[in-house]
């Protein structure tokens, strides 16, 4: 049974019309897992915190969730082979501040949805060099909450990866001030030792040489 975190587009979300979950990510995985010669099964959604704890207990089986392969996430589960790479950008309102670093961003009170990477740049650049208080560090449940926040003015940027930044900027009232190079990668988790990473990765592979992967990248990212 695949785990998710919604609220993320174009890799995980809700599509209005149909009330469904769909994305990049749910289209990848579920093409990976079946190649590999596994059922799919029925997605778990749930807030992007709760799923390592819930691949490790047993819940989900496997995490697609534009999780990023960190070390120590790594400690934890079993990634795939990184099938995406990110950077993290920041956004802000539409007609507002124009930062173009963090240190242009002092004092401010700034968003990221809690337990990502996202959160992490927030600390490291913002929190620990002195630049905004650990309470100007908002944390939320979902992204969807933090841009919310954004639009209405409680906080005054929001840091999250590249993508989903380019995808709140084409829906809302909102535009990517500048972005931060992290590099990072997604993966796949599986819970640590489960042998059928082999599998999915040789899918994945095949995925990416048969032209499927860049079927999907045309359909969520153009
Ligand atoms: N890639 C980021 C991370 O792994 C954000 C993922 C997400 O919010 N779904 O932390």
């Amino acid at each position: 049974m695949p785990g998710t975190s919604s609220g993320f587009a174009p890799f995980e979300y809700i599509e209005e019309e149909t009330n469904e979950l769909v994305g990049f990510d749910v289209d990848l995985a579920v093409d990976a897992i079946e190649r590999a010669g596994y059922e799919a099964g029925d997605w778990v959604d749930i807030e992007f915190d709760s799923l390592i704890p819930s691949l490790t207990e047993g819940d989900i089986d496997l995490i697609a969730a534009a999780m990023t392969i960190t070390d120590d996430r790594d400690e934890q589960i079993d990634f795939t082979d990184p099938y995406y790479e990110a950077d993290q950008a920041v956004l802000v309102r539409e007609d507002d501040i124009d930062p173009a670093e963090f240190a242009d961003l002092e004092g401010r009170p700034v968003g990221a949805q809690s337990g990502t990477t996202g959160e992490v740049t927030v600390e490291e650049e913002l929190v620990s060099p002195g630049l905004i208080d650990g309470d100007a560090a908002r944390s939320y449940g979902n992204y969807v909450f933090a841009v919310n926040d954004l639009e209405s003015g409680n906080v005054d940027a929001v840091v999250v990866d590249t993508p989903v930044a380019e995808t709140f900027a084409g829906d809302r009232p909102v535009r990517v001030a500048f972005v931060f190079e992290t590099g990072e990668r997604y993966g796949l988790g599986l819970r640590d030792g489960d042998d059928r990473v082999g599998d999915i990765n040789d899918a994945l592979t095949e995925i990416q040489e048969d032209g499927t992967y860049d079927d999907l990248v045309s359909e969520y990212f153009e």
